[in-house]
């Protein structure tokens, strides 16, 4: 499933090239991916206005014109292409919007989806801050200046694993699996602790460590459509170096114990019962 990093890798490929420029022609495949796609409203919207920024709230893709945004997620297996030709070349093309400069078309943006989890939505530009998908996101964990402050006091009183409580896009949005893994045992803090007992400077580590984790993975990525185009299996991760994911058994690399696995609210979890406290 693309994480934060895929899907801001892609806001930054995206960008790149429908930047200043137009969608003037959206043509739609099919009526529906995960809901109906609202095709009237979207060339409404969007169609033929400048587009005035591509950026990423949480993992949704936000194309913004001065009457509204696309609002483009790409569920489980979604992905999208910048190809010349009208007609991708990719199966399960479920969209194509055509891109324009002043000269002319200058290609094709297409939507892919194989499981059909993603979905291409629109809103007005008053109603975004209160679309259903997006008024009850938390804090973005990159751009957020005080974090761990906000994460210290959203934790106050809640007996949920600490783990748990940073999957929970309530709480900061795009933290996964493998990332809260990683960034707690970079924090030295353990899983399964209850989030209203992890201390204030505690919060301070962890904050800096989910920073540290989703910064090296957007590196990695890249920022050319290259880098995420595994269109036709699953998409996978970006190639992390993981620390502790996956590594149940294997020496930790602080101190040689052998990392510890279990399960918490049904997700794998990996941790260092020395290191990690
Ligand atoms: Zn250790």
């Amino acid at each position: 499933m693309p994480e934060l990093p895929e899907v801001e890798c892609l806001t930054r490929a995206v960008r790149s090239v429908i930047l200043g420029k137009k969608l003037d022609e959206m043509v739609f495949h099919r009526p529906d991916l995960r809901w109906p796609i609202p095709m009237q409203d979207l060339r409404e919207l969007i169609a033929g206005k400048t587009i005035l920024s591509v950026e990423r709230r949480s993992k949704y893709l936000l194309i913004e014109t001065e009457s509204g945004y696309a609002i483009i997620h790409l569920g489980m297996t979604g992905n999208m292409l910048f190809s010349p030709e009208a007609t991708g070349r990719w199966n399960h093309t479920h969209a194509s919007f055509r891109v324009i400069d002043d000269s002319g078309p200058v290609g094709y943006l297409h939507y892919v989806d194989p499981r059909r989890f993603g979905c291409i939505l629109c809103s007005s530009r008053d109603a975004l801050s209160q679309h259903p998908l997006i008024r009850n996101l938390g804090p973005e964990p990159l751009e957020t200046e005080g974090l761990d402050e906000i994460l210290y006091q959203r934790s106050r009183g809640k007996t949920v694993a600490v783990k748990n409580f940073l999957m929970d896009a309530h709480n900061v949005v795009g933290v996964g699996n493998i990332y809260a893994n990683e960034s707690l045992f970079l924090a030295g803090v353990k899983p399964s602790r209850k989030a209203s007992a992890v201390k204030r400077e505690e919060w301070t580590k962890i904050s800096g460590a989910i920073k540290s984790v989703l910064t090296a993975a957007i590196q990695a990525g890249g920022t050319t459509f290259r880098d995420y185009k595994h269109v036709d299996g699953e998409p996978g991760y970006f190639e992390l170096s993981l620390s502790v994911y996956g590594r149940d058994g294997d020496p930790c690399l602080r101190c040689k114990t052998g990392i510890s696995s279990s399960r918490i609210g049904g997700r794998a979890t990996y941790f260092c019962r020395r290191c990690q406290r």
